[in-house]
């Protein structure tokens, strides 16, 4: 057992390039990030350790839709941590209930069941939609089928990379559960033609977030709910990065006029403080779930509970979805008059824009970073414009016009 001098300085004893190599020397390498090193953020404005300020156009990949260490979330997170913070679900506690109340007042769900990270309760949709199967539609146990979509991101366990069809995501990791059938994205038809009396549920992303920001045909998630009605199939949209007001309504299902029968929502739900993720459904299908069958020592914990409620009422208060609707139009409506050789296509829903190069994105982000403005390469060649949606209009245009400026330059 190695002693450790468990060091007592701060980051103000380090710099950002002895941060950066600590980093590099103690930690798995599964990420690549900028070279940015971020000590405080509040709104849409990060600062980096040297005091040098960034407006912030990832978000954390929506997670802070209601901006950077709002203070009202902050509030009522340290206002709860000083009352209690676990009991497991072993006990009752006196914040789960009010969030079950308002998710339920807020979505018209009939029941939620909480989780902590987004994949957890992509899993939790899955098993439910199983179960479901097996005990409402009356599929034979063990044969149930999920269809999913080419290109979907759900998440990094090993069932949900088993079903990815980006081969790095699963590459070293089988093997992987059986029971999922990919179907291109957008495509209905397709989707028809795979259904099978086994087949139980579509989990689908309104909008595809990692893929790049593809936006499916007007329409599809509607002929999805006819179909799924059709042939008594679940349809399970993954809102977690596209719900919470990203793409200008609360969820991106409200866009078809449409219903799915499970809502999975994550990152925003808590304003980037603490992780926290739900499955929302009606009572025949989170019924499914009987005492032991499924469970988290996390999950419903009183603080993530607390911090939800704030991020919820955050997004009411302050008409994020109506902001983001009217300002992603605006900045859509710029890229898209920006008429550059390097923009191949620009394209989104809401304040969530991708912006599709015929170059390398990677050198265009650092050039970004260099004027003070943080985005992120999704895949090779397309940016991935998510800002807070509290941002100011002027703060935006900024942004855009380093954009502008970069690619004009590049
Ligand atoms: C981020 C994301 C997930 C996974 O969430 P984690 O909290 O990272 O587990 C799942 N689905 C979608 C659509 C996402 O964007």
């Amino acid at each position: 057992m190695p002693t450790a001098d468990l060091a007592s300085e701060t980051t103000a004893a380090l710099t950002a390039s002895e941060l950066i190599a600590l980093e590099d020397q103690y930690g798995a390498h599964n990420y690549h990030p900028l070279d940015v090193v971020i000590t405080h953020a509040s709104g849409a404005w990060v600062t980096d350790i040297d005091g040098k300020r960034y407006l912030d156009f990832l978000a954390a990949y929506s997670a802070v839709n209601q901006g950077h260490c709002h203070p009202a979330i902050l509030a009522a997170m340290i206002e709860q941590a000083r009352k209690v913070t676990l009991t497991s679900r072993a006990f009752r506690n006196d914040q789960l209930p009010l969030l079950y109340r308002d998710l339920h007042a807020l979505t018209g769900f009939e029941m939620a069941l909480p989780m902590n990270s987004g994949v957890e309760a992509v899993e939790t949709a899955i098993k439910a939609a199983r179960k479901w199967g097996l005990t409402v539609k009356g599929v034979p146990a063990g044969t149930a089928e999920i269809l999913v979509c080419g290109n979907n991101f759900h998440g990094r366990t090993i069932a949900v990379v088993g079903f990815s069809s980006e081969s790095q995501y699963k590459c070293g990791f089988g093997p992987f559960p059986t029971g999922f059938k990919q179907v291109p994205f957008g495509d209905v038809e397709a989707i028809r033609a795979s259904i099978k009396p086994n087949t139980v549920a579509i989990l689908v992303e309104p909008v595809q977030g990692e893929a790049g920001i593809i936006v499916p045909p007007a329409g599809y998630l509607r002929e999805l709910r006819e179909l799924c009605d059709e042939h008594d199939l679940l349809l399970m949209c993954d809102e977690i990065q596209s719900g919470l007001g990203r793409t200008g309504k609360l969820f991106a299902f409200e866009h078809d006029n449409i219903r799915p029968d499970v809502c999975i929502i994550g990152k925003a739900l808590s304003g980037g403080f603490y992780p926290v993720s739900a499955v929302l459904a009606s009572r025949e299908i989170l019924g499914v779930f009987t005492p032991g069958d499924h469970g988290s020592t996390f999950g419903g914990n009183p603080l993530a509970c607390a911090v939800a409620r704030a991020a919820l009422k955050v997004l009411v208060d302050e008409d994020l979805p109506a902001r983001s609707a009217d300002l992603g139009a605006y900045a859509l409506a710029r890229l898209q008059s920006l008429n550059l050789p390097q923009i191949v296509a620009v394209r989104g829903k809401g304040l969530w824009i991708g912006l599709e190069l015929n170059i390398k994105a990677r050198p265009i982000c650092e050039a970004l970073k260099d004027r003070g403005l943080l985005c992120k390469e999704t895949h090779d060649t397309v940016i991935r414009l998510a800002p807070p949606l509290m941002i100011s209009k002027e703060d935006l245009a900024w942004g855009l016009d380093q954009i502008e400026a970069v690619l004009k330059a590049n």
